[in-house]
């Protein structure tokens, strides 16, 4: 396979620029639709509107994880899927993923109860396959007296298991750099505006760039604009109605201290869901939040009453921390629309598939991005370049993104 590293020329310069793949959104899914389809050999061009990776996937509670708290949900294959690609991400990246231990300690007052989270742990295990890294123990009376800082009034038992962390903007960042190594042209500060259908394989695309307009010709459109999937969606005149979804913002608060090496998997007092205490660049993030956002996505900001709210659980959990506040901030989860309820863990609940729209099964022009996780972008990624493949016809290189080294691109 070989190499092709192109020069990004402004696109104004460019009357019109035909390629067979316009990727729409520089989040960790538009990077990874730009690695999987420019390694197959099609010609690709990816535009964002600010500057790659500055939307949810630079929010994120930068963990890649298999998701316990979706086995109480029954989300099996999603869980395993997630720890599948844990596996591949720590092979390939080793430099940006960091395995890292979870404890994750049961208290009298939890909702789950003992058995429950012990059987919990169980199926992680299985559906890790068993491995080293996915099995998990129960901590002995000394360690657990060891967590320095750590409430133990009521604390019945602490286990540990294994999940991973990352930086998730500087992953973006790698898969992107790894797109343009392999042709990729990726233009920031560039607005998707509309799209229409000229033939059966031609669809036309009006863009902005610094002011001006800018026009490509492109077989395939990738709609991975993340919360602005609608947004972008109503704008493709022959896109089909995509399926219903819930804007729901999750808010992490960054301490200036760390608490531990070790990433807190915790139950709210509040509302019993639960919350993450992470350690990152030398301090300590908490999170995170599910409240309902109606706005422009452009609008999300963190709540007061989301600060307050893991103020509370930080230092009901660790009523002796020093940490200074430095900030919150918040981003955007895309779930498919659930039940109009309003139980305090309705969002907890909800599915996080992720959904691959397109206007035609059998050659789709326009594929939409609904839903999905920093950890499974690779599989999404494959999934609409195998999609993408129907139309644009067998690709030219057999490339296995499972295999690409991603490394950070200031190396
Ligand atoms: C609070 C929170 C915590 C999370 N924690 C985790 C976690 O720990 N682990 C995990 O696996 N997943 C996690 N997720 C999920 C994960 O972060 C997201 O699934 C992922 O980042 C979404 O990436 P994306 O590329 O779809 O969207 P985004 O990163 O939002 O990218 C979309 C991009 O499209 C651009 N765009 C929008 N409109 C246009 C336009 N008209 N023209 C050009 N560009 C446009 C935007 O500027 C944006 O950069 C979390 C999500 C949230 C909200």
């Amino acid at each position: 396979m070989t190499l092709t590293r192109q020069a990004e020329t402004s696109l104004v310069d460019e009357k019109i620029c035909a390629v067979d793949v316009l990727i729409i959104g520089g989040g960790i899914h538009g990077a990874g639709c730009a690695q999987a389809l420019a390694s197959r050999g099609y010609s690709t061009i990816l535009i964002e509107s600010g500057q790659i990776g500055n939307g949810t996937s630079s929010r994120s509670s930068k963990l890649i994880h298999g998701g316990l708290r979706y086995i109480e949900t029954g989300q099996f294959s999603l869980v395993r899927k997630s720890l599948r690609e844990r596996a591949t991400l720590e092979k390939i990246a080793p430099d940006l993923i960091h395995s890292r231990q979870f404890l994750l300690p049961i208290y009298r007052h939890n909702r789950l109860k003992h058995w429950q989270l012990v059987l919990a742990l169980c199926i992680y295990s299985l559906l890790g396959g068993l491995r080293k890294n996915t099995r998990f123990k129960r901590l002995s009376k000394t360690e657990q007296n060891n967590l320095t800082g750590l409430k133990k009034d009521d604390l019945i038992a602490v286990y540990q298991y294994w999940d991973a962390q990352t930086n998730d903007l500087a992953l973006t960042r790698a898969v992107i750099h790894s797109a343009k190594q392999y042709g990729c042209q990726v233009f920031e500060q560039t607005t998707f505006i509309k799209a229409s259908r000229l033939t059966n394989k031609t669809v036309h695309v009006e863009a902005r760039q610094s002011q001006q307009a800018v026009n490509i010709d492109c077989q395939i459109v990738i709609n991975a604009a993340g919360p602005w999937v609608e947004n972008v969606q109503a704008q493709i005149d022959f896109a089909q109605p995509g399926p219903g979804i819930d804007l729901v913002q999750g808010t992490h608060l960054e301490y200036d201290q760390a608490i531990s090496d070790d990433i807190f998997y915790l139950e709210s007092p509040d509302d019993h869901r639960p919350v993450f205490i992470i350690p990152w660049q030398g301090g300590t993030l908490i999170g995170t939040t599910e409240v309902q956002h109606q706005d422009n996505p452009a609008n999300s900001q963190p709540t007061e009453s989301e600060i307050h709210y893991l103020k509370k659980v930080l230092f009901h959990y660790f009523p002796t921390y020093q940490g200074q506040f430095i900030q919150a901030w918040s981003g955007l989860r895309v779930l498919p629309k659930g039940p109009q309820n309003t139980s305090l863990r309705r969002f907890a609940k909800q599915a996080r598939e992720t959904i691959l729209h397109v206007d035609n099964n059998y050659s789709p022009q326009v594929i939409s991005i609904f839903g999905g996780k920093l950890t499974t972008y690779r599989a999404t990624a494959k999934s609409v370049a195998d999609l993408a493949e129907k139309h644009l016809g067998r690709a030219k290189n057999l490339a296995d993104t499972s295999i690409i080294p991603l490394q950070s691109p200031q190396k």
